[in-house]
Parts: C-alpha cells; structure tokens; sequence
C-alpha cells in the first residue's frame, strides 16, 4: 500500500478514536446552517483557514472549491452544486471567493498545452481542448475582476433565482484579511 494511504489510515484511526464518541462529530446537519455557499479556490493555503477567517464552523456553509473560483458556463458541476445547494439544501446566500496570489493569474491555455504535450498528451486532444482551455483560464487576469465578472455570470444564470443573493468577495492567503468586492446589493 502506499505511503499516503498509510498516512492517512494512520490518521483516520487516531481522529476517529479520539473524537467520535466524545465529540459527537455526527450530530452536525447537511442543510448549512448560514444557508450559506462559498464558491472558492483549491489553493492549499486556504485549507482550514478560510472557514476560520470567515468565523464559519463545521456545519454553517456548502463549500464548493474549483481552480480561480469561476463559474462560467450556464451548466456544469459547478452549477450542478449550486443548483443542488440551493433547491435541496436551503442556501440563500452565495459568495464567490478569490484570493490573492491566485495560481490562476498566471496560467493560461498555452501554459497549460505547453506542459500537457510535454506530459505526453495527444495533440490532437490538446487541439480540441484548446479553445476551451482559452474561454476558462485566459480571462482570469486581476482577482477583483474576476470574482465581479463570475458573481455577474451567476446572478445571470438562467437556472438559479433571483432570490438568491450573489456576493463577492477576496481573502489575503497570508493574512487572511478579506476584502468585499460585490457586497451583494447591486442584484
Ligand atoms: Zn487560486
């Protein structure tokens, strides 16, 4: 077996006995109660920081996390979540949350072909990946931008109503300070 599921065996074991039947860990609801979603970054430095300078604990929100926290389409998995957290599961805000020093800034549809032919990937697949790759990550250029322009895409979503409200919002990864960019109002 591998060394990360070793790890990770090892750790479950050690959090399940020191915790469950002290803690009561399962008593928490699947319905957020901030009837809240956060559409945010996969960036590393964000885990188990944002929630805390958010002051959210386990339970409040949905968290839906996906490379510089873009929502274009007007249907996909991102979508798919939004739409499931919102008629199954009573969300009533949504903050889309950038960060700075997002990885996205700097990755583009060349960055990305460039490194995926050298990884051996067929240029044909990477031709037909292509405009696609281009549509998502060239855009993301200036953080605020880029939450305002995804916050704008999702209260224009023709599969989520309009009596959700959108925010935006970006996080230092360092600091953790937060700043508002869409406080929500401008529906
Ligand atoms: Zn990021």
């Amino acid at each position: 077996m591998s060394i990360l599921v070793d790890q990770i065996q090892a750790a479950n074991k050690a959090f399940v006995d020191a915790g469950i039947t002290a803690g009561g860990r399962d008593d928490v609801s699947k319905y957020p109660s901030q009837n809240l979603a956060i559409l945010t970054c996969m960036d590393t430095r964000l885990l188990d920081f944002l929630e805390p300078a958010m002051g959210l604990q386990r339970g409040d929100a949905k968290v839906i996390k996906v490379a510089g926290n873009t929502a274009y389409e007007s249907f996909d998995s991102v979508i798919g979540s939004l739409m499931v957290a919102v008629y199954e599961l009573h969300v009533r805000h949504i903050i889309v949350m950038g960060h700075d020093d997002c990885g996205m800034l700097k990755t583009t549809a060349d960055s990305l072909c460039q490194k995926m032919l050298a990884a051996g990937i067929d240029e044909k697949n990477i031709a037909a990946i292509q405009p696609k790759l281009k549509a998502w990550a060239d855009p993301i250029m200036n953080i605020d931008e880029s939450v305002r322009h995804t916050v704008r895409c999702l209260r224009d979503n023709p599969f989520l109503p309009d009596s959700v409200t959108i925010y935006g919002m970006t996080i230092h990864p360092g600091d953790g300070a937060i700043r508002v960019v869409d406080d929500g109002t401008q529906q």
